[in-house]
Parts: C-alpha cells; sequence; structure tokens
C-alpha cells in the first residue's frame, strides 16, 4: 500500500494510512493466498459458478464476493444479523443510541450556533429517544429560558417525529429489511409482552413505508445493479408485459357506474379508441416491462408511464436496457412488430397458436420471462398491496431485494447504509 501511495501522483503524501487503505492492502494479501491455496475452486467458480464437488470447501457454499474473493456463506450467514441480535445489540434505548451515532444516522455532537462551542446532551428521565442537544451559556440561558437553547436531536434524520420507541423502531427496521409481513412483525414482537401491548397494523405500514422511502431512493441514486446493457449480437433477450393489479371498486357501485356512464360518453361523443384504452387502463392497473437475458439473473423492470404499453413507450424503455443487436424474443403483441427497425433480431412466440402456445417455430420461447412475472405477483401478493399509487416503489423494492440475494448482502445492513446515505447528516 505504501509503494502504491508513493508511485500515486497524489499531493499529500501522508505517512499514515487510512482504514480504507489497510482493508484494501488486507484484500491484496488475502488474494495472494487464495490464488496459491485455492486457484482451481476460483477458476470453476468464475467458470462455472460453482466449485469442483471434491473442493475440501464445497460443503461450506463457497461463492466469490464483490472484491473476488472466495468466501463462504455459512460463515457469512453466521455473521448476518438475526432476531436475537437484534434483541441482544439493540434492545435497549442506550444501545440503539450508540449504534446509530456509531453508524452515523444521528450527529454525536453539535456546535451551538452562536457560541460555537460543543452544546450539551440531555436526556430527559426514562428517555426513549437520543435526548437533545443543550446550550446553557449567556445569551442562550437568557434569550431560552431554563436548560438554555435547545435543538432535538432527531430533528432532520431518519427518526425525526417518531412516536414510538427507538427499540421498536430498529425492530421494524429489522422486520422490513427480512421482508416479513404485518402478522409477522406482530407476533414476533420481541417487546410486546413488556408493553403488555402489540404495534398496531398502522405503525407498522407507517415505518415500512418510510424504509421503503429510503429503498427506492438509494436504489435509484445508486443505480445499484443498472450497469450497463443487457444482451449483445449471438445473444438472447426474453420480453414481456405484464399487467399488475386487478380492477378496483373500492369507492362501491357509484364508481363503476359512473366509469361506465364515463365509457357510453365518451363514445356518444366519438373519442378515438386510444382514449378509451387508456382511461380503461388507469382503473385496472400497471403494464410493467420486463426484460430477461438467457443465462443470466439480471432482471430488467419498468413501470410503463400512464400504463400505456404502445410501441412508442416500450420501444425507449428496451433502449434504455438492451444492446443493440440482440435477439429479442417476445409474444405477438403489436407494439414489438418494429423492433427490427431498431436494430434488434426480433422473433415472436404465437401464445394463440393452438398446436403450441409456448414455443414457436426453431423453439423460440418467452418462458424464463413469465415465470419471473410468477414470482414478483407471489411478492406483491403478500404487500399489503391496495394502493396503487406506489406501485413503482413496490417495484423498486422487489428489485432491491433481488439485488440483496444476489450479492448476498445482510438487507439489514443494506438497510441502515441507505438510511445513511438518505439522511446525510449535516
Ligand atoms: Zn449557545
Amino acid at each position: 500500500m505504501y509503494c502504491k501511495k508513493r508511485n500515486s501522483n497524489s499531493e499529500q503524501f501522508r505517512s499514515w494510512l487510512t482504514a480504507k487503505e489497510l482493508n484494501e492492502a488486507l484484500i491484496v494479501c488475502i488474494k495472494q493466498c487464495q490464488k496459491q491455496q485455492f486457484s482451481q475452486e476460483i477458476e470453476d467458480f468464475i467458470k462455472t459458478g460453482k466449485v469442483h464437488k471434491k473442493s475440501v470447501v464445497t460443503s461450506l457454499n463457497p461463492f466469490i464476493d464483490n472484491d473476488g474473493l472466495l468466501r463462504l456463506y455459512v460463515r457469512y450467514i453466521l455473521n448476518m444479523w438475526n432476531l436475537g441480535g437484534i434483541l441482544r445489540k439493540l434492545g435497549t434505548n442506550e444501545q440503539c443510541v450508540a449504534f446509530s451515532e456509531q453508524e452515523g444516522l444521528v450527529l454525536k455532537e453539535k456546535k451551538c450556533p452562536v457560541h460555537r462551542s460543543n452544546m450539551k446532551i440531555l436526556y430527559s428521565v426514562g428517555c426513549k429517544h437520543f435526548g437533545t442537544f443543550v446550550c446553557s451559556k449567556g445569551t442562550c440561558r437568557t434569550k431560552f429560558g431554563g436548560n438554555g437553547r435547545k435543538i432535538s436531536r432527531r430533528k432532520g434524520t431518519f427518526f425525526e417525529n417518531t412516536k414510538i420507541d427507538l427499540i421498536h423502531v430498529f425492530y421494524l427496521i429489522y422486520a422490513y429489511a427480512r421482508g416479513w409481513s404485518h402478522e409477522n412483525v406482530i407476533l414476533e414482537d420481541p417487546y410486546k409482552e413488556l408493553n403488555s401491548k402489540c404495534l398496531s397494523s398502522c405503525t407498522i405500514a407507517d415505518w415500512f413505508s418510510y424504509c421503503r422511502e429510503v429503498i427506492v431512493i438509494y436504489y435509484l441514486e445508486k443505480k445499484l445493479e443498472f450497469s450497463g446493457k443487457i444482451g449483445g449480437p449471438g445473444k438472447i433477450v426474453q420480453i414481456d408485459e405484464s399487467k399488475f393489479g386487478k380492477r378496483k371498486y373500492n369507492k362501491g357501485t357509484t364508481i363503476f357506474m359512473l366509469y361506465n356512464f364515463f365509457i357510453v360518453f365518451c363514445k356518444f361523443c366519438s373519442f378515438t379508441e386510444d382514449f378509451l384504452f387508456v382511461s380503461g387502463r388507469h382503473i385496472e392497473g400497471h403494464w410493467v416491462l420486463g426484460m430477461i437475458e438467457d443465462g443470466s439473473q439480471d432482471l430488467r423492470l419498468e413501470v410503463c408511464p400512464d400504463n400505456i404499453r404502445s410501441a412508442e413507450v416500450l420501444i425507449p424503455l428496451i433502449q434504455k436496457h438492451v444492446q443493440v443487436g440482440t435477439t429479442i424474443h417476445t409474444d405477438c403483441w403489436r407494439a414489438y412488430n418494429c423492433l427490427s427497425d431498431y436494430g434488434y433480431v426480433h422473433k415472436q412466440v404465437n401464445h394463440s397458436d393452438p398446436e403450441n402456445p409456448f414455443v414457436g417455430a426453431d423453439g423460440i420461447h418467452t418462458q424464463r420471462i413469465e415465470a419471473q412475472w410468477r414470482v414478483v405477483k407471489s411478492f406483491f401478493r403478500t404487500k399489503h398491496f391496495t394502493n396503487m399509487s406506489n406501485f413503482t416503489d413496490l417495484i423498486i423494492e422487489y428489485l432491491w431485494r433481488r439485488y440483496v440475494i444476489k450479492f448476498k448482502k445482510d438487507a439489514f445492513v443494506e438497510l441502515v447504509n441507505a438510511i445513511k446515505f438518505v439522511y446525510e447528516l449535516k
């Protein structure tokens, strides 16, 4: 590391090494050792995605992480957060405060805007939160009275306006990260006997939506997994659109009748078919475009704007994710007909062909993308998916969860990182 540093043209040559640099050096060392001891395993994994059955590490589920290190899945699972760990490490308010300070979720210290000296932290009796920054010097005391100038430590953080205890907040963050249902959260709540009451479904829904909001911002800003395009010449990408959500007439029959009336009205005034189409779609659900490359797990999903699945909408979405020259398999939806005009090799499977509804001539099929729809839809069934307006957020939550599993991350750690990123402390 020293050598690397000396060679680089950095103006500031510091004599000490940062923790990050030491970590990088350690990775280089471990890589060298692994190259000598496990070269066959590493080679096998890169080629086939798994190691040879006879290898000594096979039973420990080895994999290669982002740094290119050979790691053991068993060891990695043991290091992940679990409910026991949450109780042990985040089971008291003091622990939650210490953890939040350490993870950069809340400020450790703050200077008084007038006196420029560190403010004290005051905890009220039985405080279930982070306490308050207080300055009781001169003018601050005379101006504000009591203990002087007060600034809540929660202000501007993820925890602002929290109505429940910190231990519950961290429990809910954990539960969201694990993808638990509301029922599960209530059932597993380790504090329910202590408080002799349980979390309301409303509170859970609120905190889950705060967490989802964080994930959506984090996912989009960090552009997770969206590295480059899929496909390429000689490669096959299956593309399909699917409709999410059902016709919901929550407001009773009045809306339904109004809707029917609206359609008759439109017909009467001879509005175009397309207009009817759109207004009909809006009530029915959301169209999502899915794209997956053969032999890869890299799934791309896009919610169609305004629920339109015309060529004008679909082609730019496809161009955003799929390389020119790719062979694209689709069903017979007419919007795809012009794909070959955009530099793609286009092949269709005709679902209404009674002879062979799933596999077209030359073995063309879209079964992989259709299998993906089943998984995505089962995810939506487990969510309390009643509000159509947060649909795009749920799709992103789904993609984030896929990302966490694919890169073998600890969902709780990832979520805490996301909170830290979104609620950057100033
Ligand atoms: Zn002051």
